[in-house]
This record gives C-alpha cells, sequence and structure tokens, in this order.
C-alpha cells in the first residue's frame, strides 16, 4: 500500500489549502477529491465571483462575527489572517478589490480564478492529487488512523486531514461524510443545520418580482409580537419567499424562532424617512397628482416594475382618482411602503444552503492546531467544523485559515 506522510480528504478551498501548505512545509502529501476537479463549489460562491475574505474588521471583530464560537478561531487567524489571503492570491497573479462591507473579490469577479490559482498551487508545491475518488473508510489501530478505503484503492500515511465540508449543495460533492467519521471516533457532534438561506413566504406575488433588487431597506424579524432581529441593507425575492444577504444572515435566528411559532418580516422600504415625514410625501405625491388616476401617482416612490403590483396590494381601485384617495387607504398604502408584513412559511434546506450550521464539536478540537483530542494524527479543516459565519467572505476565510494551520501542523506535529 502507498504511504504519505499526510493524507488529506476533500479538495474544498480547505482541503486545497492543507495539502498545498502541508505539502510546502515539506511533507509527501496525497489530496482525495470525489469530484472530477477539486473546488466545485467555489464556481459558485458569491453569485460566480467569489467573495474570497472580509477586510473590514481586525482579527478579534472578525472572530466574534462567528458569534458564541468564534474566539476558537483567533489563533487560525493569526497563523493565516485576512492580509495572508490577499497576498496569496495577489502574489500569485490574481488581483483582487474591496467592495462595500470589506468585501475582497477577484478584480475581474470570476470565481473560476480562484479556483485556477488554487489548483496551480496544489500542484507547484507537489502534492500527488486523485480526483474522482470517494473516500470511504478511515481504518484505526490503537487509537491511531492508519490508512483510508477509497473508491480508487487503500492509502496509509502518518497523518490525516479532514476537510470534506458539510451538508450544502450536495451536487458540489458534501454529503457530510466527515461528520460520520468523526462520530465514529467519539468526536461530539452538533446537530448540522442548513444555514444562510433564502425563507419560503406565504405571499405568492413574490414570484412577480423575482428580477428585482430591494437594496438599502430595513427588515424586522418579529416573533411573538416581538422583534429578535433586524438588519439594513440587499434582498431579493424570489419565486417562493425572499433572499439576498441580509435574510441569509437573519436565517438562523428566523429558523429557531418558527420551531417555537409564527414568524413575521416587517420590511420598510424608505428607512431613510421616518414615518410622518413619509406619510407627508404620500399626501404630497397625491394631490400633485390629484385630478390622475390613482395608477398614475406612484413613479415618483417606486421603480416602474412594482407599482401595478403596489397598486393591487393597496386595494385602492387603479382609475380612482387621486383626490378621492381616503386617509384609511392612504395610511393602508403607508404600511406598504413603511411596514411590509410577511408571513414566513419555512425556511430553505441543505439542498440551496450557503453553508451548515454545526458539525465537528470545538469541544473535541484542537484550535491551536486544529488536530483531534481524541485521534492523536487527525486533524479537521473547513466547513465540517462547528464554526459559521455570516456573509461576506468569513467563511472562506475560515477555510484559508483552518486549512493552513491543519496543513502546516500535521505536516510538522
Ligand atoms: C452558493 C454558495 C455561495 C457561496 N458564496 C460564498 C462567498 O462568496 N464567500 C464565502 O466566504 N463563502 C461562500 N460560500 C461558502 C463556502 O463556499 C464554503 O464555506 C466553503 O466552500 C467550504 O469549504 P470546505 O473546503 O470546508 O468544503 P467544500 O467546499 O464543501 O469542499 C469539500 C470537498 O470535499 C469533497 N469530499 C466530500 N466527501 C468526500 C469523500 N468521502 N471523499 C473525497 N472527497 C470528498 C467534496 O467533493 C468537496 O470538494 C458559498 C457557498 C455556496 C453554496
Amino acid at each position: 500500500m502507498k504511504k504519505y506522510d499526510v493524507i488529506v480528504i476533500g479538495g474544498g478551498p480547505a482541503g486545497m489549502f492543507a495539502a498545498g501548505f502541508a505539502a510546502m512545509s515539506g511533507a509527501k502529501v496525497l489530496l482525495l477529491e470525489k469530484k472530477r476537479r477539486c473546488g466545485s463549489k467555489l464556481l459558485i460562491t458569491g453569485k460566480g465571483r467569489c467573495n474570497i475574505t472580509n477586510n473590514e474588521s481586525d482579527p478579534r471583530q472578525f472572530c466574534a462575527a462567528f458569534g458564541r464560537n468564534g474566539k476558537a478561531l483567533l489563533t487560525a487567524l493569526f497563523a493565516f489572517g485576512v492580509d495572508d489571503t490577499i497576498s496569496f492570491f495577489e502574489q500569485r497573479g490574481l488581483p483582487l478589490r474591496v467592495e462595500r462591507g470589506g468585501r475582497v473579490f477577484p478584480e475581474k469577479g470570476k470565481a473560476s480564478d480562484v479556483q485556477r490559482v488554487l489548483d496551480q498551487f496544489v500542484i507547484a508545491s507537489g502534492v500527488e492529487l486523485l480526483t474522482l475518488c470517494t473516500v470511504q473508510k478511515l481504518n484505526c489501530e490503537e487509537g491511531l488512523l492508519t490508512s483510508v478505503e477509497t473508491s480508487a484503492g487503500s492509502f496509509a500515511a502518518d497523518k490525516f486531514v479532514i476537510a470534506t465540508g458539510g451538508l450544502s449543495y450536495p451536487e458540489t460533492g458534501c454529503t457530510g461524510d466527515g461528520y460520520g467519521w468523526g462520530k465514529a471516533f467519539n468526536h461530539p457532534l452538533i446537530d448540522p443545520e442548513p444555514a444562510l438561506v433564502s425563507v419560503f413566504l406565504a405571499e405568492n406575488w413574490t414570484r412577480e418580482l423575482t428580477d428585482f433588487n430591494l437594496k438599502n431597506v430595513h427588515i424586522a424579524v418579529q416573533h411573538n409580537g416581538r422583534i429578535i432581529t433586524q438588519r439594513f441593507g440587499e434582498a431579493f425575492f424570489t419565486n417562493n419567499g425572499i433572499g439576498g444577504p441580509i435574510i441569509l444572515d437573519m436565517s438562523a435566528e428566523i429558523r429557531d424562532a418558527l420551531k417555537q411559532g409564527a414568524v413575521q418580516l416587517l420590511v420598510d422600504l424608505k428607512p431613510a424617512v421616518e414615518l410622518e415625514l413619509f406619510d407627508k410625501r404620500l399626501q404630497r405625491e397625491l394631490s400633485a397628482h390629484s385630478n390622475k388616476d390613482f395608477r398614475n401617482s406612484l413613479e415618483n416612490l417606486l421603480p416602474k416594475d412594482m407599482i401595478p403590483l403596489f397598486i393591487r396590494l393597496s386595494g385602492i381601485v387603479a382609475e380612482k382618482k387621486c383626490h378621492s384617495v381616503t386617509k384609511v387607504e392612504r395610511i393602508k398604502l403607508l404600511s406598504l411602503f413603511k411596514r411590509m408584513e410577511l408571513s414566513v412559511t419555512g425556511v430553505e434546506g441543505f439542498k440551496k444552503a450557503i453553508i451548515t450550521s454545526g458539525g465537528i464539536s470545538l469541544q473535541g478540537i484542537d484550535m491551536r492546531n486544529m488536530s483531534s483530542k481524541k485521534i492523536a494524527n487527525l486533524y479537521f479543516a473547513g466547513e465540517v467544523i462547528d464554526l459559521d459565519g455570516p456573509t461576506g467572505g468569513y467563511n472562506l476565510q475560515l477555510c484559508w485559515s483552518t486549512g493552513y494551520l491543519a496543513g502546516t501542523c500535521a505536516a510538522k506535529g
């Protein structure tokens, strides 16, 4: 059986980094990837543009974005931080640019360029790569891993890195295999759940506005008459609900609240203007169009595509003259702009989830070097770990940082 210093299982961003940096540290490395090519998921990241990292905050704030468990990421982030990520890609001929909210993208906006740089890095660092190779079993003797059994034969190694990702977008190869192995080696597992997901709504008119971007809106999540979370930013309607960055970032709270009862979204389409001021604005528009049909009075307030829907939802007859619009009708119209209430019926599943929350519990991982506390020659990297960040490049940075640390420590340790 062929033997290596380090075997890395899973050729996503975390696995490619772990393998490449282990090889650069002098180890003989085998990278095993189930799909035809490494980094399939990268191609769909950032809507095909790949939001590589986020440079808005310092390492401590960066970790805080991962919530309760975030502090555990600090060592990995000090080992390979946001600036290291930026240098890594720029030094390999991929210029980057920073967009709103510190989100870093390739200048040309092509995720395929990120995948190409990583492919070249893996090859140049001397990693032996086997694609179309599914790892089926990990063999363990006397508390140490010895070999892996795969669809292409068995391979032995001194160290092993599990970087098999989570359960989201299974067509990219992520079927949660790492969770099963971790569990078999007595690793505590936090129940995996779909995270950063769109939300389903009872209102079926959303499909009429699917091409329409809601920029600079404020959305509050209401549960049991209480606002449990809120965000300002970008969202968009989907065929069966609503998605976009601010919805994805609130989706975990929405999902958890839904388990306890009804959840509503309160959308403010004009958050920059107070309710009373906006009412005055509406009154001005209606007086300015006094002798015109109501349907012709909204063009200064709404994009054209949205007007027919708004007229329908307002319940005001489209041909009614503006001077005849009653106060009750105007107040209803006002609430559509300032407090549009939408009823949540569910959240998207793993099939379309950006990431998986939960996974191999941090309790079982020494986060100073990413090694298992249960099996001395096993390491973890990337999404398989119970750490999940918001949108904006945080989750890929988790992969770069933990992949680097796992790879270099596996090679040396
Ligand atoms: C639509 C979408 C958009 C996203 N956009 C962004 C973004 O712009 N910025 C950002 O930071 N994050 C983004 N993410 C999240 C990001 O893609 C993930 O966090 C990241 O890919 C996780 O990397 P990973 O290496 O841990 O796992 P993965 O990328 O899931 O890779 C795991 C690899 O392991 C392989 N594998 C699994 N099991 C086996 C096995 N048994 N044998 C061999 N190989 C196996 C899989 O085929 C896969 O290639 C996005 C995710 C999605 C779905």
